[in-house]
């Protein structure tokens, strides 16, 4: 049976453009700040990769990415704040200027471990660019330099958030309906 995400959709929060125009500005921003640097952006996946991929090719000076993968033990809907590396880096970071790419910020606990952890590599510097924040959850003091839009305390998915691996795919951010997760007893 055809199913269609978009149907999912509850409220659209972040549109199509919203997204274009702030990769657009993130983008130049990045690119002016890392002018003379050495620059090595750090995906985390799976979420950030659709984030990460628009990113870079608004970052108009030379470059390098490498992903980081992990997973936070508890729910999809609530992390822990304990973190696996499923899959670490490629490359050493030890004297690189490190941007770390993240889709959501939301208790904060996975950038402080990931912040932490990639820190002891001594990078010449690590920054956070997170895609979205969402207001009024962080347990952690974390403030990424870049950061695009702040959304409501509320789970949302697309743009390469998901749920139970579903709705990356989905070109906007938004809230899901009702009926799209009550049989999974996330309610
Ligand atoms: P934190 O450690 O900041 O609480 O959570 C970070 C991770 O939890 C994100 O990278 C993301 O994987 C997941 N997450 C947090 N909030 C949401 C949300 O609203 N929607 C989705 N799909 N994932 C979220």
């Amino acid at each position: 049976m055809e199913q269609i995400l978009a149907n999912d959709i509850d409220e659209v929060l972040v549109t199509r453009d919203d997204i274009r125009a702030k990769v657009e500005e993130l983008g130049a921003l990045i690119s002016k700040d890392y002018s003379d640097k050495n620059l090595l952006m750090v995906g985390i996946l799976r979420g950030a990769f659709v984030f990460l991929a628009d990113l870079i090719r608004e970052v108009h000076i030379a470059m390098e990415t490498d992903f980081i993968a992990i997973s936070s033990y508890g729910s999809s809907t609530n992390t822990s704040g304990v973190v696996r590396i499923l899959k670490d880096l490629d490359d050493d970071i030890e004297g690189r200027h490190v941007l770390i790419v993240e889709d959501i910020l939301d208790t904060g606990l996975t950038l402080n471990y990931l912040v932490k952890n990639l820190s002891s590599r001594r990078p010449a510097s690590l920054e956070v660019c997170s895609f979205i924040i969402k207001e009024g959850k962080q347990r952690v003091p974390i403030m990424p330099k870049y950061s695009g839009f702040t959304v409501p305390n509320t789970f949302v998915v697309g743009y390469g958030l998901d749920y139970a691996q579903k709705y990356r795919n989905i070109p906007i951010i938004g809230t899901l309906k009702r009926s799209a997760y009550e049989d999974d007893g996330l309610v």
